[in-house]
């Protein structure tokens, strides 16, 4: 059984299958504290202090030099675009840049780490007091601060890998000496759910920057959560627990769910909570300790005597602050009062930065002479309907699709003219995205090969629902006896007799007519 099992039997811990919101125990009397540490992998073009290129997934031991194996006499040189991404992200944290910032020694022994310490920062680090407003719903107001304690830069460790050599743990050292940014935040969040919408907008940001892939499977983005929990409106902390090996976004709202919930527990039994390093144990979702042996550790900082403190100049910093692309949070709102947009719409839009693009252009090429509010809302639906189902349907990002938003404003404009239905058009953009033709002046080539056009010559279409009535007599008396709703029934019927073809507004009107008629 697991500890969530365990939990729910104790009574505590509502889950949150069972609805509503999540509380750390039912009798709301207690609150959870969290704060996370999240390491945030530089997308740089080398190591932090070397010329090694990362590389995920390459041979073994491969992206490996003297510096980042602390061969004697390598010395270490701060790779500068290492702090310009770590400035870039600092900064959308709302973060003061540290002019001066010192590299430090955390000193402890571990397989995987072949100089003996890690080049980190600690007292001085690069930035320090942010703050992320976190959206909880889509109203303006709907957000709460998580203060950012600090953001600084560090290099990462090797890899233990016991899963290729039978019996033996391997070391695989590519990974020694990539730039991290360790992003520490403030224990300002009160539930999994919190942590959860938290970790989400953290990721989008970092993506709309291009400073990390955020791929939590190859372990660019990597999250510790420490947890607390409080008789509810208290103002003092209670004793934490450290939660590792956390490896979803998921993972961490479930590991923190059935912590919480242990804690919850421990307390009500009239127990503490003790200070310990927890792990978490996916498969039996559940937590266990680390052992103490690799939990009690003195780093014995010290200034790294190969690296001067790094110095920030606060121009660069203004300039790289000018460069800052639009951040998702504004672009969210521009597109609900520029475009006019419902809130919904404009937080999946801009829920990735090539699909807020993707859908600006498609505005842009579709409005023409018009205002692009006009157009905005069709351009919207069909963003986020048919082409964002194309998308999912293969596993690939709308920019994957090969549409071009030329494309997709002449698709557009084939329906506001009549020439294509909205069935067709959607016939279509599959065939755009099958045959790999996406561009300019695919819409009405497709459209004039498959014999796609919309039919709206009332002769044909008349000839279509009287031959539906006609096949039909018993539907059509108890149309007339007040089954209204056999509508749709003699609407399908028609359209499926012109093969998708007829202009549903003209059938309607005909259809409308013909049945009142008699
Ligand atoms: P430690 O000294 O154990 O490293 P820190 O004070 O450095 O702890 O904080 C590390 C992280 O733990 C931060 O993200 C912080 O917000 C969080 N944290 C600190 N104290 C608590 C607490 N009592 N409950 C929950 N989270 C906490
Ligand atoms: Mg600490």
């Amino acid at each position: 059984m697991t500890a969530r099992g365990q939990a729910g039997e104790a009574g505590r811990g509502r889950m949150p299958e069972e609805g509503g919101e999540w509380r750390p125990d039912p009798a709301g009397e207690m609150e959870a504290v969290i704060g996370l540490e999240i390491h945030i992998q530089l997308l740089t073009h080398e190591k932090l202090f070397c010329a090694d290129v990362p590389e995920f997934g390459a041979e073994p031991n491969t992206r490996v030099c003297p510096v980042c194996l602390g061969l004697p006499g390598a010395l270490p040189v701060l790779n500068r675009e290492a702090v310009e991404l770590a400035v870039r992200a600092a900064l959308a944290f709302g973060c003061a840049i540290h002019e001066r910032s010192v590299f430090e020694r955390k000193n402890y022994f571990y397989p995987d780490l072949p100089k003996g310490y890690q080049i980190s920062q600690f007292k001085e680090p690069l930035a320090t007091d942010g703050v992320l407003h976190v959206r909880m719903g889509e109203g303006l107001d709907d957000t709460f601060p998580v203060r950012i304690r600090r953001m600084h830069l560090e290099e990462d460790a090797g890899k233990s890998i016991h899963d290729r050599v039978p019996d033996r743990t391997a070391v695989d050292l590519n990974r020694t000496g990539t730039p991290l940014v360790e992003m520490v935040s403030e224990p300002d969040l009160r539930s999994p759910a919190q942590v959860r919408s938290y970790l989400d907008q953290v990721k989008r940001i970092l993506e709309y920057l291009e400073v990390s892939d955020c791929n939590m499977e190859e372990g660019s983005l990597r999250v510790d959560a420490n947890v607390s929990i409080r008789p509810a409106g208290s103002v003092e902390l209670g004793t934490k627990t450290e939660l590792k090996n956390l490896n979803s976004f998921s993972g961490v709202e479930r590991a923190l769910e059935v912590e919480i919930a242990r804690q919850v527990a421990v307390v009500t039994a009239g127990d503490r909570v003790r200070h310990e390093t927890l792990l978490w144990d996916e498969r039996r979702q559940t937590v266990r300790p680390m052992r103490s042996k690799e939990e009690s550790q003195d780093y014995r900082y010290f200034p790294d005597p190969d690296l001067p403190p790094v110095w920030v100049a606060g121009t660069w910093v203004e300039e790289i602050r000018r460069e800052l692309p639009e951040l998702p949070e504004a672009r969210r709102t521009r597109f609900i009062e520029v475009y006019g947009l419902p809130a919904y719409d404009a937080g999946v839009l801009t829920s990735r930065r090539p699909l807020a693009d993707f859908f600006e252009a498609s505005v842009r090429a579709r409005s023409g002479d018009v205002q692009e509010a006009e157009v905005a809302k069709e351009v919207a639906n069909w963003v986020m309907g048919p082409i964002l189902a194309l998308a999912n349907a293969r596993g690939a990002p709308v920019e994957a699709l090969g549409l071009e938003p030329e494309a997709v404003a002449e698709l557009l404009a084939l329906v506001a003219t009549g020439q294509a239905n909205r069935r067709a058009a959607r016939t279509i953009l599959e065939r755009m995205v099958e045959s790999g033709s996406g561009g300019a002046g695919a819409p009405a080539a497709i459209l004039e090969a498959e014999g796609l056009a919309q039919v709206s010559d009332s002769s044909r279409i008349e000839g279509w629902v009287d031959e539906v009535l006609t096949a039909h007599p018993d539907e059509v008396t108890r149309f007339r006896e007040g089954e209204r709703r056999l509508q749709g029934f003699f609407m399908g019927e028609v359209m499926k007799r012109s093969r998708g073809k007829a202009d549903p507004g003209e059938v309607a009107r005909i259809l409308g007519g013909r049945l009142k008629g008699g």
